[in-house]
């Protein structure tokens, strides 16, 4: 008689949340790289937004099971330090209904089961999709950088995610003035002279040309200028943190091309002066794309149950 060697094969099922400021997408996985259901949902008021994610989970589980535990990544600015009062919510923001809003007690409020909950920035999961199945493999440090309608990074050093007093802000890292060399002077930061994301954004793209990035034709003097603060920013954190790869990612960076002339412009304004690897592999983009943030929710979860 044969024994009988078959195993529960099954593994927890988790639940990943990317809250955008523009959309919320919620998933449910026992892989986080292959989510088994997704749905998103516009960003609106607070309590609407949230009931419609409760429902989404509290359906996945009655279809699928109880989930054992959720990863949220979320739109800043956020108090994500756990053990702060307030840790869970939106911190002050224009977005109407949000500021102080605990996204984590409205979600444990809500759903129908008991479970840990990782709370972390939109910028920060999607560094953590990226490190675990994404261009960061095989990398010990690893710096994430979103070029959207903000610019932020999250960092990450064996596998752990660096948190300082709030969190990193490489937006507001100090950038020449490349403008002047193309007759502009646009930069889109109300607090600084000349920042990574005053100068870098989408919207700096569209206030500087006229014209949002998507629509911009590929050999347009804006790539060159868009290459140097992208290079300019890149050589800051090289110089702050040493990282063994930058992974550069948001909308903007889906311009073809880009990488190409940063990779050059980065090589051009460091003077060669630090002894990395190629910059092929130095400066890359996201190989999970737009699904970064979630795929990283889902894997905040995981890291949870371990
Ligand atoms: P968010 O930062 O709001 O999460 P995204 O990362 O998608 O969203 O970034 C949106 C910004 O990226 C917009 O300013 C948009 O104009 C710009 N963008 C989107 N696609 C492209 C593209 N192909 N090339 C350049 N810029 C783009
Ligand atoms: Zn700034």
């Amino acid at each position: 008689m044969m024994e009988n060697k078959s195993t529960d094969t099954s593994r927890p099922l988790l639940g990943g949340i990317e809250a955008g400021g523009t959309k919320i997408v919620c998933a449910i996985a026992e892989e986080p790289s292959e989510p088994i259901e997704q749905e998103s949902f516009s960003t609106g008021e607070p309590q609407e937004t949230i009931a419609q994610v409760v429902a989404f989970f509290n359906d996945a589980i009655k279809t699928h099971g109880p989930i054992a535990s959720l990863g949220i990544g979320t739109f800043g600015p956020a108090d994500i330090h756990p053990r702060s009062p307030g840790y869970g919510s939106i911190l002050t923001t224009p977005k109407k209904g949000w500021s102080h809003f605990s996204i984590v007690q409205s979600i444990r409020d809500g759903i129908d089961i008991e479970l840990p909950i990782a709370f972390d920035t939109d910028v920060n999961a999607a560094a953590i999709g990226e490190a675990e199945y994404g261009s960061g493999q095989n990398h010990r440090f690893i710096a994430y950088i979103t070029l959207g309608t903000g610019v932020g990074g999250g960092f990450l050093e064996d596998g752990q995610l660096l948190h300082g007093r709030m969190h990193p802000e490489i937006g507001h890292i100090p950038v020449p003035d490349f403008d002047k060399d193309f007759g502009k002077s646009t930069n889109v930061c109300p607090f600084h002279a000349s920042c990574f994301e005053g100068r870098a954004s989408g919207p700096s793209l569209k206030e500087r040309w006229g014209t949002p990035g998507q629509d911009l034709p590929g050999d347009h003097e804006a790539w060159d200028l868009q290459a140097k603060y992208i290079a300019a920013g890149c050589i800051g954190l090289t110089a702050a943190w040493s990282p063994e790869t930058i992974i550069i990612g948001g909308g903007v960076s889906q311009q073809e091309g880009l990488i190409e002339k940063v990779r050059t412009e980065f090589k051009n304004q460091s003077g060669d002066y630090w002894a990395l690897p190629s910059l092929d592999v130095y400066l890359q983009t996201p190989e999970l794309d737009q699904k970064a943030g979630i795929v990283g929710s889902l894997c905040m979860a995981r890291r949870m149950l371990k």
